[in-house]
């Protein structure tokens, strides 16, 4: 298969490139390296089934011709982290809105079988973990920066399914819960990246809030799996969502605690109060658990990487980086 990746020099986006170049499809890669690094796809440029424009995705003719040779498209370019969100919600929601409608018309005019990334943000503050598909959706209200993430991902979704159902276009769309592994950088948030290189240099480690929130870190190679998986069935897959993570369930301040062990570090944990790490009236999630049952009933998916070969897995990425 031909692979189009938007957002292909991003985090899951270079690993899916690595996988699906593995098993032998061709891929080409659209990127803007506004969040994204050349580096993290460098390694690929020899590859002749390999190729990449860096070029935004809105009005591109790079998406135009990319797209005409594709069989699919996978669209990974969105506004990322939380921290980058609220500092830049206009950007945000016009990344994410304007992004997908873009490559939506793009791929109704070469008949692409197209995955929208989205996000589990979508659930808000929903107390009904594990959240399924088809659930309803507690989103706060637009004076607080945050749901203009998940509302211009929700458009996304609503786009791509409106797109399935008025043009039979085959869209799938993916919900990903906090996705981890190497090449993830901490810089616009992420929890697991920040833990892992403040323990690594024996800082402290910053909990935000009092760490009793919870959440489920799947490894990228497990997330990757999944939408290779996808890619094959679209005919299965097709006017679909399926949510794509870990149900194995951890708090903040367990996380923190297992990162130091697991990197043999003395750091110490230090909290600090929400206001202070994001913004006044910041809403966090108490809890954020997917149920997997529908991908697991559609294809076969379930995550094989335990949270402790994950973290080992990133303290021995980012341990090299830095002593490298
Ligand atoms: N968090 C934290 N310390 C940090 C970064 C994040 O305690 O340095 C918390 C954050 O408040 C949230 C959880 O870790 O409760 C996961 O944050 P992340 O931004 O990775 O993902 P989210 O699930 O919030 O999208």
């Amino acid at each position: 298969m031909h692979i189009l990746i938007t957002g292909g020099a991003g985090f899951i986006g270079s690993h899916l490139a690595d996988a699906l170049l593995d098993r032998g499809d061709s891929v080409a890669i659209l990127d803007d390296l506004s969040t994204g690094s050349f580096e993290n796809i460098q390694h690929l440029q020899e590859n002749p089934r390999f190729s990449f424009a860096i070029e935004a995705l809105r009005n591109s003719l790079a998406l135009d011709r990319l797209a005409s040779q594709a069989d699919a498209i996978v669209h990974l370019a969105a506004a990322v982290g939380v921290q980058l969100v609220v500092k830049h919600p206009t950007e945000t929601i016009e990344t994410n809105v304007l992004g997908a409608h873009a490559v939506l018309r793009i791929a109704r005019r070469y008949r692409c079988h197209t995955l929208i990334a989205s996000t589990s943000e979508v659930y808000g503050k929903s107390a009904a973990a594990p959240f399924s598909e088809d659930d309803d959706l507690l989103l706060g209200p637009p004076s607080r920066s945050r749901w203009g993430y998940a509302a211009s991902k929700l458009l996304d979704e609503f786009l791509g399914l409106a797109a399935h159902r008025e043009f039979g276009l085959p869209v799938t769309i993916t919900r990903f819960f906090n996705t981890v592994g190497p090449r993830q950088t901490g810089r616009y948030g992420m929890v697991v990246p920040r833990f892992v290189n403040q323990a690594l240099r024996g800082e402290p480690v910053t909990v935000f809030g009092d760490g009793s929130q919870s959440r489920c870190f799947c490894h990228v190679s497990d997330v990757v799996r999944a939408l290779a998986a996808l890619l094959d069935r679209p005919a299965v897959t097709a006017g679909q969502i399926y949510n794509i993570g870990s149900d194995h369930e951890v708090t903040i301040i367990d996380l923190a605690e297992q990162v130091i062990e697991r990197a043999d570090s003395t750091s110490s944990i230090r909290y600090i109060p929400y206001q202070e790490a994001y913004a006044p009236g910041f809403e966090d999630m108490r809890r954020r658990v997917p149920d997997i049952t529908k991908i697991r009933a559609a294809i076969g998916w379930s995550p094989i990487c335990s949270l402790a070969e994950t973290l080992d897995d990133i303290i021995a990425c980012e341990r090299e980086k830095i002593s490298g």
